[in-house]
């Protein structure tokens, strides 16, 4: 597509962001069903209901501007959610694939988090004020998502994967 102007910008943007959120709807059950950790699983699968939430409000923002949410593929997300399913393939002690699954999870969550910062601050200026509220909410659940992996990785699973190697 033609970029003439930010409005043209914050389509292609939401489009990104839309190629990564349907991306990451076939990938979080394959993780939820790879984690070994009970909090780890559950994490996965409370996100892939928000990242449902997250698709339909990109629908309603395109809905909205009379743009079809189709016609970009986000790379980055291709990239990243390839290495974090290299990760679920590894052998080895299932603490420490773990602790590999959250590293993997959250470099997509800091991609979706830069994602939608851009994406709002385009929407504030440009004067789209509901696009500006369901953005939010959306950079609000990634970076709830983003800080409860680490609170999952520094409390149980990276202490439990320090004890495996220490075993080995
Ligand atoms: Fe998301
Ligand atoms: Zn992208
Ligand atoms: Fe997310």
């Amino acid at each position: 597509m033609t970029l003439n102007n930010l409005e043209d910008l914050f389509v292609e943007q939401l489009r990104d962001l839309y190629s990564a959120e349907t991306q990451i709807l076939v990938a979080l059950p394959e993780m939820a069903e790879a984690a070994t950790s009970d909090e780890l699983r559950k994490a996965f699968e409370s996100h892939l209901k928000e990242t449902r939430s997250q698709k339909k409000r990109l629908e309603k923002i395109f809905e909205t501007l009379g743009e079809d949410p189709e016609g970009e593929t986000c790379e980055g997300m291709k990239g990243l959610l390839e290495e974090g399913s290299e990760m679920l393939e590894k052998d080895g002690d299932r603490n420490v694939i773990d602790a590999g699954i959250i590293a993997a999870a959250q470099r997509v969550e800091h991609y979706e988090i830069s994602g939608y910062g851009t994406a709002r601050a385009y929407a504030e200026r440009l004067g789209h004020d509901d696009a500006v509220g369901l953005l939010d909410e959306s950079l609000d659940e990634e970076s709830a998502a983003n800080e409860k992996l680490t609170k999952i990785a520094e409390s149980t699973v990276n202490p439990k994967a320090t004890g495996a190697a220490a075993r080995a």
